[in-house]
């Protein structure tokens, strides 16, 4: 099963289930080692870094699973001003960062009328960096408005692609289908688009996990953030475990194996959840780390137990020393998404079939 997707990165419902079910450790371990190689093939033994600028914890949202979620009473709220989101990115890119994450709660502070400039401003002072955002759920109006001022990417993760397993997950105010409309806007309004799943999140099971990985070979993500879930204190699901790390591992490696160019990060919660966690991610196929240049000094926890260094040079400097042990080094390149455009002499993955064959 495993060396049909690598051939043609698509399975049926039926495959993925049997796949994620009855996996042994010598699969695991097959499926990690077919992607690293392809990895390889593709991006060469360079590991991409983004800098993630967390500049707002206020939320009007209640995910059942989020630290900064609205009903945490107890929770020190903060916002960046737009000087010190642009004197973070300015100490970012003087250490090499070209693509800015600004990530925060669904804060309805932050208007198009206040990110549009925001946004400009940084394109006017860092024109050779990408900006990607991380804002949740907006207007497709609103969409258009953040890309027509300079951003190229969003990340929205669609969390689960089971409708009642989005309500486990979700307070009735949030809407499974609201969750997959802004996805299909993202993309039509032009933007890389980046999607994925919490790993171990309550309720899950090997069938769910199936819906993410047909939904996810549908949807062709751009880029695919996966990490395990991992339980915060003051949250519903406070005494939830946390998810399976060598799943999640598996599933990097799958999802590497389906979306050949896909832009994967090795999570920080994979690095909370595992001693040497973004070498085992590379291991398994991701060529994406993603450094907070904020969270030294602010509290942005969805999570317990979030991996925290001091300042962004020091964080560069222990993931560099991570992932060099994977033979891999870090680069400041763009990294934008579109291997295909590369000559295929350099890529000799870019002359594969990405065309998904009828299954079964
Ligand atoms: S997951 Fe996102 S939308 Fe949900 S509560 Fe947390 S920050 Fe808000």
């Amino acid at each position: 099963m495993l060396d049909r997707l690598a051939q043609q990165q698509c399975l049926s419902w039926k495959q993925w289930h049997t796949l994620l079910t009855m996996a042994t450790s010598a699969d695991r371990q097959y499926a990690a080692s077919m992607a690293f190689r392809l990895t390889r093939a593709i991006f060469g033994h360079q590991i991409y870094y983004r800098g993630i600028v967390e500049f707002t914890n206020h939320c009007r949202c209640n995910c059942r699973y989020c630290g900064i979620r609205k009903g945490n009473a107890k929770l020190q709220r903060y916002r960046l001003s737009s000087e010190e989101i642009v004197d973070a990115c300015a100490t970012g890119y003087s250490l090499g960062v070209r693509t800015f994450v600004l990530q925060g709660g669904e804060d309805p502070w932050y208007t198009d009328e206040r990110l549009v400039p925001l946004i400009a401003s940084l394109n006017e002072h860092f024109p050779q960096a990408a900006i990607t955002l991380s804002l949740g759920e907006r207007s497709q109006e609103s969409y258009k408005n953040l890309y027509a001022a300079g951003a190229r990417r969003y990340l929205l993760r669609h969390e689960t692609a089971n409708p009642s397993h989005y309500r486990q997950l979700h307070t009735q105010s949030q809407s499974f289908w609201r969750r997959m409309n802004c996805l299909y806007a993202l993309r039509e309004a032009g933007y890389q688009v980046g999607c994925g799943m919490m790993v171990g999140s309550p309720g899950q099971g090997m069938e769910q996990l199936a819906d993410d990985m047909v939904f996810l070979q549908e949807f062709r993500p751009e880029m695919l953030g996966i990490g395990p879930f991992l339980p915060h204190h003051a949250t519903p699901f406070h005494a939830c475990p946390p998810g399976r790390a060598d799943l999640t591992l598996f599933l990097l490696s799958l999802c590497r194996l389906m979306l050949p160019a896909v832009l994967l990060p090795a999570t920080t919660a994979l690095r909370t959840l595992l001693p040497r966690g973004l070498a085992r991610g590379v291991e398994a196929g991701c060529n994406v780390v993603m450094p907070s240049m904020t969270s030294q000094t602010k509290g942005y926890a969805l999570y317990d137990g979030k991996v925290v260094t001091q300042n962004l040079a020091a964080t560069l400097h222990l993931m560099e020393e991570e992932v060099v042990t994977t033979g891999c080094t870090l680069t400041s390149a763009r990294g934008d998404y579109g291997y295909e455009s590369q000559p295929e002499s350099e890529n000799p993955s870019a002359r594969m079939t990405l065309s998904c064959e009828p299954c079964e």
